[in-house]
């Protein structure tokens, strides 16, 4: 296939037909937040090559490997942002956001860049919808953000995730234990692969996050970070723990999960789901303490989370997740004749500036084609006007699911389709197990007369 006409592998379309389930996702991410405090930021796209190396952490997969990188014509180093955080980050400093009141609650819905194998659940180009919470210390802040992310599973409707917690400590407490893994892997340095080798001595954290299968093997023995974690983390932790068994959130305790960037401290999280293969990790998030004293400001404790949308989306169609009905015209206005469609133009106008979709043919075609087209559409109601409608100042609008016509004027246009489409909204409606009785919604005035 031509190239031209074919997307860049990694990448996915959304098409007209689906959008409506990303936006119904988007918008309950975005509401939910806005019950927890937090208000959304947008960062560019690019920023500087250094603002991942420094914040996202040179040792990590995500800046060796995966980071979409390259000159600008004024030969600047650009990176597309693989994750939100250091962006958010950066614009937080930048911004002066840190000099306001603390903590500042930021979410987003971005697009991120990595260039990875593409496979289910792993895109090259996929979307996050993420929170930061800069200026938080107390284990309050944890428990709350993953609450956050379960109550947008929960307003999903999405079962079955199950949350996994660690804590991987300060780096206080972090430096005996780097000193017990440099001990035990290096016991078995030449099986490790030349990634982890290199690990060793940076950063041996690293090499329990490392996906290939020796690697992993080995990993399972090494010391475990919750015996080493120094009293106020393993306190933090401890905390943390019991406020989510007060929320009522079921949690297991995963010693291996590290998360793929650096700048974590004390506790991290993932939700994880067993339904869409071995990519199952939908929300990964956690603590940062050090982040932004990193990126040159003052000492903040932060916190957040990603949440992989494709990934949730793959969830909910695995678990059959109910979506709201996509959204269909209101009316398709057919229109024979010049005076018809002076006509129809004015109709739509009025109808949309009340509030409702309406359309009409833009393609001067036939009555049967634009009845047609209506059909297609699913519009709700139509009307034909023709130059005798026009004359008479009446038309009939039908309801395309019943067939009922019923007469319209042309003038009050707008009020005679909301009555009639009301009329006809109530009527599906039950009450006690009874039609409910149109009618007596105006009769009940006269009762006392
Ligand atoms: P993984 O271990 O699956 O590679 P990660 O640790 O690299 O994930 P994070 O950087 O924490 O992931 O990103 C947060 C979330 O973003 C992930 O939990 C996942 O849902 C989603 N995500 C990460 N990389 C991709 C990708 N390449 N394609 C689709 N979603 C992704
Ligand atoms: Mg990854």
């Amino acid at each position: 296939m031509a190239l031209i006409t074919k997307a860049i592998k990694g990448t996915k379309d959304v098409l007209p037909t689906e959008a409506y389930k990303n936006q119904y996702i988007e918008s309950t991410c975005l509401g939910v937040a806005e019950k927890f405090g937090y208000k959304e930021i947008r960062t560019p796209v690019f920023e500087h090559t250094e603002l991942f190396q420094r914040g996202v952490g040179d040792t990590t997969d995500v800046v060796q490997k995966e980071m979409y990188t390259f000159d600008d014509k004024g030969g600047r180093s650009i990176t597309l942002r693989p994750e939100g955080t250091a962006g958010a980050a950066r614009s937080f400093l930048e911004n002066g956001l840190c000099n306001e009141a603390l903590p500042q609650k930021v979410c987003y819905l971005t697009s991120c860049y990595r260039y990875e194998k593409p496979q289910a659940g792993r895109l090259r180009e996929f979307h996050q919808f993420g929170i930061e919470c800069f200026g938080a210390t107390s284990p309050l802040a944890d428990a709350e953000m993953i609450s956050l992310a379960k109550q947008v599973f929960d307003e999903l409707e999405v079962k079955d995730l199950h949350l996994e917690i660690n804590s991987i400590g300060c780096p206080t407490c972090r430096a005996e234990y780097h000193k017990a893994l440099k001990e035990y892997f290096s016991a078995r340095e030449n099986e490790l692969c030349d990634t982890c080798r290199e690990r060793l001595e940076r950063n041996p954290m690293r090499i329990l996050d490392c996906k290939s299968p020796v690697c992993s093997e080995i990993a399972k023995d090494a010391p475990v970070v919750l015996d080493y974690l120094c009293d106020e983390c393993k306190e933090h932790f401890d905390s943390v723990k019991r406020y989510l068994d007060t929320m009522n959130i079921e949690y297991i305790v995963n010693p291996q999960i590290v998360r793929g960037l650096d700048y974590y401290t004390k506790t991290v999280f993932e939700y994880v789901s067993d339904a869409i293969g071995s990519q199952g990790t939908v929300c990964g998030g956690g603590r940062y303490d050090g982040l932004i004293e990193e990126l040159g400001g003052q000492r903040t404790p932060s916190l957040g989370f990603g949440m992989g949308l494709e990934r949730l989306q793959l969830v909910m169609d695995a678990q059959n997740c109910p979506y709201p009905e996509e959204s269909k015209p209101d009316l398709f206005i057919v229109a024979m004749g010049d005076k018809a469609t002076l006509k129809a133009i004015e109709i739509a106008k009025d109808m949309r500036a009340e509030g409702f979709s309406a359309m009409y043919d833009l393609n001067g075609r036939s009555l049967r084609a634009q009845m047609k087209y209506a059909d297609k559409l699913g519009a709700k109601f139509n009307v034909v006007i023709g130059d005798n409608e026009v004359e008479q100042g009446v038309a009939k609008l039908k309801n395309m699911s019943t067939g009922e016509s019923t007469d319209i004027a042309l003038t009050t246009f707008v009020s005679g389709f909301y009555d009639i489409s009301m009329q006809d909204a109530l009527k599906d409606l039950e009450i006690n197990g009874e039609a409910f009785d149109f009618g007596s919604l105006f009769l009940g005035g006269n009762e006392n007369e």
